[in-house]
């Protein structure tokens, strides 16, 4: 080890253990990795792509050669016939939003299959308070199936809801998100759309894809979903996209969303790109590879933590279907204590240290770990923990497994540290 870093040889004993007993894991992860760069490749030879499309436009941004190629690719991998991928996308949120505005009109309704969703998306349904410019506030109505006691999709229960109340739009959540709910893989969401669509045909399926790509072979457009959205500062901006999002899915409903994004008349056919085609496309060109640093660091973090006798969500041998690992620290202390060593591994602010804060819009302090190159980038390694039961820490991402490792293995040092891991004193 580099003499910087000093862990405990205890810790480093139990990451060599780790990473041995994680070898065939690694092994079936550089598969999916390897398989999903041949897919991006393969769509940057089908579609051509060369440097001029790297050059930006300004203004209006009319007939941007660079921003048609690069959602074509996009559209591509995702086995999509349409997509749409802007930096004006401010965020997930943004894009989802101009998703659920784009396909929905008053009087209709949205169904969401996977329980209660992401919070930054109750404001956008108007789920509490007064909901300014909500779908409520347009006379959009939302209804929701829960989850069934194992945190799995209710088919019967879904397909019932759609049959009664004949929604416009069902909406399912693939990532976990703040919860201990198991992720939903392509296959899970293409069986609930069959379902859907076998109770009323009609019905869009629409998946809120955060966290998801490229952590399988197949995205759930592929499997019959109608249409995909997420954010650029995540998976499949490659750690590179500074910004923006993507809604990838069935041409006409991505026309929709087009009408939405911009003004009517407008829809996707304007929008500069200031220059910023190169980052778009190298990101996605190394979505595939990042995503599986990320999936490698979480599998680690898990088998690392589960030796130091802490409950971890998901195991360190259980199929994922999103980068994101819940650890069970027990105590408001530990949790701080595991975010300010992660922080301090970080290559960005890693000389700041993590307090607990009120965030807007939560009900107990929060503390986060964040060092990155692109604020609030949750690709690169980052851990949000509200301070409260179960006291888990979620974290997700690291753009490279070696990095991102020091990251968890600080962490761990921290709280040994700090007195917290009893299993070490
Ligand atoms: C990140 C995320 C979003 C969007 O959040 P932003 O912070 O606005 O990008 C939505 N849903 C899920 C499940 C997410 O993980």
């Amino acid at each position: 080890m580099h003499p910087d870093f000093l862990l405990h040889p205890r810790l480093q004993a139990l990451a060599a253990e780790s990473c041995a007993a994680l070898a065939p894991c690694f092994s079936l992860m550089e598969e999916t990795t390897e398989y999903n760069q041949q897919k991006v490749l393969a769509a940057f030879l089908r579609n051509k792509v060369s440097e001029t499309h790297f050059a930006g436009s300004t203004g209006y941004g009319y007939g941007d050669r660079g921003r048609e190629v690069l959602e074509t690719v996009f559209a591509d991998v995702f086995g999509a016939e349409s997509a749409l991928v802007r930096h004006t996308f401010t965020c997930g949120t943004h894009t989802l939003a101009a998703a659920l505005f784009g396909l929905l009109r008053p009087g209709e309704k949205m169904l969401c299959a996977t329980g209660t969703p992401y919070d930054t998306l109750h404001p956008v349904i108007g789920l509490r308070g007064r909901g300014i410019g909500s779908l409520r506030d347009f006379g959009i109505g939302y209804r929701q199936v829960e989850l069934d006691a194992q945190g799995r999709l209710d088919l019967p229960a879904i397909a019932e809801a759609v049959r009664r109340e004949t929604p416009k739009l069902v909406y399912f959540q693939r990532s976990r998100g703040y919860t201990l709910r198991p992720s939903l893989s392509a296959a899970e969401l293409g069986e609930a759309a069959a379902a859907v669509k076998s109770a009323v045909p009609e019905t869009i399926v629409v998946a809120d894809n955060c966290y998801g790509e490229f952590v399988e072979r197949e995205e759930p457009t592929q499997r019959g979903v109608d249409l995909v959205a997420g954010s650029l500062i995540k998976n499949p901006g490659g750690g590179l996209a500074r910004n923006g999002g993507y809604i990838a899915g069935r041409r006409d409903l991505v026309e929709l969303c087009a009408h939405r994004m911009t003004a009517p008349g407008l829809g996707g056919e304007v929008g500069a790109t200031l220059g910023l085609n190169r980052d778009l496309f190298m990101g996605l060109f190394h979505a595939p590879h990042v995503v599986g640093e990320a999936l490698k660091t979480a599998t680690f973090a898990a088998a690392l933590f589960e030796k130091l006798g802490f409950s971890v969500s998901p195991q360190p041998f259980e199929t994922r279907h999103d980068v994101v690992q819940a650890v069970r620290l027990g105590s408001a202390e530990a949790l701080t204590a595991f975010c300010k060593g992660m922080q301090a591994g970080a290559p960005v602010d890693a000389f700041v240290s993590p307090e607990p804060w009120d965030m807007p819009g939560y009900d107990s302090k929060v503390v986060m770990a964040a060092g990155t190159f692109t604020m609030g980038a949750s690709i690169e390694l980052s851990a949000d923990a509200p301070l409260r039961a179960p006291y888990a820490a979620w974290m997700q991402g690291g753009l490279n497994f070696h990095s991102a490792k020091m990251g968890v293995l600080l962490a761990a040092q921290s709280m040994l540290e700090g007195g917290h891991l009893p299993c070490i004193q």
